[in-house]
């Protein structure tokens, strides 16, 4: 079997890293993060492909990582429900996942402080250089370095992401410092409420020590505000004037930012929604961006998660793409005895559609929310799933 380098320790990088050293690969992960990841703090919703290395090959038992709800809510401004629906969905934290499979591979194949500057492919193998001024070499290089990935840059210049008008606002508060009324209208459900152009989910997810006790769990919000594309160099300014192309991390919005989304979210959301934004102690703000490419793989580098195609976070299967990346990628490579190049090639004409046909689906979804505002409570299109609503 084939020796991997995969830059980028996220859970895209992690999970295929784990897939393809059960498959029998030497791999070793090269993170650009000098800090330990787990204090990135963001709740995700997650599909069964997010959890399944966890669940198949460690035996973790989904409900030990996640939270689950029977429930699909939508609430009108005024708090009342505009519909509902018995749905049962599972949400956990980035740093849960991250942990179970961190603690799955070993510290001598998990390299951090290490940013991949640039690679060379040719001749059946990689070289890769660091900004360490390490060089290292592989017979395949995966490249999970995320939705600014330099690497995608690098082999597919064309595939710029296009910003698709609208950031998220996102953060967590404990459900012990809400008041009873807004934990009895939130705790059991996935709640929105669809806004002219803009639209707001929230949900519980683990508390920071991984606590799935109802009353000592978080809740999460995302908030989708659009802000137009010429505005988004100021508004992704920091705090500390620095400007920024993908997010503003917690403690880095300026105050009149949260300002202005706590006096919007107390005017236009429902009590129980408006609660939880505007006790959310650290918000932060994620730009959405699509990236559409027409190829996930160059000599002996390919890409895998948000690296090839970054979608729009609708159908809650941007983790559950990159995660079944990562399968695919192996299965490929154990049916090819191991050959690469003929694995490389069959894996990525399958990823592709994957990733165009999400990309289609979630750019629609978020179309109709915030540009037409033809979104309705309980559009059959919102049910989340990586191959399509409910799969
Ligand atoms: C508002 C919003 C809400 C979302 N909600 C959900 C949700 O509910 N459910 C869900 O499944 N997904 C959700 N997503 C999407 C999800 O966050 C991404 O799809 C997922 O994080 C992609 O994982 P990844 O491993 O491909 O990349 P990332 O998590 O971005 O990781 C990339 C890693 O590469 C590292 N790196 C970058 N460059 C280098 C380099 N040169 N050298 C070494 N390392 C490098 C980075 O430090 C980082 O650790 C959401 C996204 C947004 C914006």
């Amino acid at each position: 079997m084939p020796s991997v380098a995969v830059v980028g320790g996220s859970l895209g990088g992690l999970t295929t890293a784990l897939l393809l050293r059960d498959a029998g690969c030497r791999v070793h992960v090269y993170e650009r993060s000098p800090i330990p990841l787990e204090a990135r703090g963001a709740g995700i919703a997650v599909l069964a492909q997010t959890l399944r290395y966890a669940v198949e090959r460690l035996a973790v038992p989904p409900e030990q990582i996640s939270t689950e709800t029977g429930w699909v809510r939508f609430l009108h401004s005024d708090g009342s429900i505009a519909h509902t629906e018995p749905r049962s969905y599972r949400f956990s934290a980035w740093n849960t996942i991250y942990r179970v499979l961190r603690n799955a591979l070993a510290d001598e194949c998990y390299q951090q402080g290490w940013e991949l500057t640039s690679f060379t492919s040719a001749d059946r193998h990689v070289r890769l250089d660091f900004t360490n001024g390490e060089v290292r070499d592989a017979d395949l290089l995966v490249c999970a370095d995320g939705i600014g990935s330099a690497s995608r840059q690098r082999m597919f210049p064309e595939a710029a992401p296009s910003y698709a008008g609208y950031v998220g606002w996102r953060g967590t508060v404990p459900e012990a410092d809400l008041s009873p009324a807004t934990y009895e209208a939130l705790h059991d459900a996935l709640t929105y409420q669809v806004l002219p152009h803009s639209h707001i989910l929230v949900y519980p997810i683990p508390g920071p020590d991984g606590n799935l006790e109802p009353g000592r769990r978080l809740l999460n919000m995302v908030w989708y505000r659009n802000v137009p594309e010429p505005d988004l160099p100021a508004f992704l300014t920091d705090r500390h004037g620095v400007r920024r192309t993908v997010s503003l991390p917690p403690n880095h919005p300026r105050q009149e930012q949260i300002d202005e989304m706590r006096e919007v979210a107390a005017q236009l959301l429902a009590p129980p929604i408006a609660e939880v934004v505007t006790s959310v102690p650290e918000p932060f703000v994620q730009a959405v961006y699509d990236v559409a490419v027409t190829g996930m793989a160059r000599g002996r580098a390919c890409l895998v998660g948000d690296a090839a195609f970054g979608v729009r976070p609708h159908a809650a299967a941007g983790t559950a793409k990159a995660a079944e990346d990562g399968w695919v990628l192996a299965e490929e490579l154990v049916r090819a005895d191991g050959d690469v190049d003929v694995a490389v090639a069959r894996w990525e004409r399958r990823q592709l559609a994957l990733g165009a046909s999400l990309l289609a689906r979630t750019r629609a979804i978020g179309d109709s929310s915030q540009c037409r505002g033809d979104f309705q409570p309980g559009d059959p299109r919102l049910v989340f799933g990586l191959y399509g609503p409910g799969r």
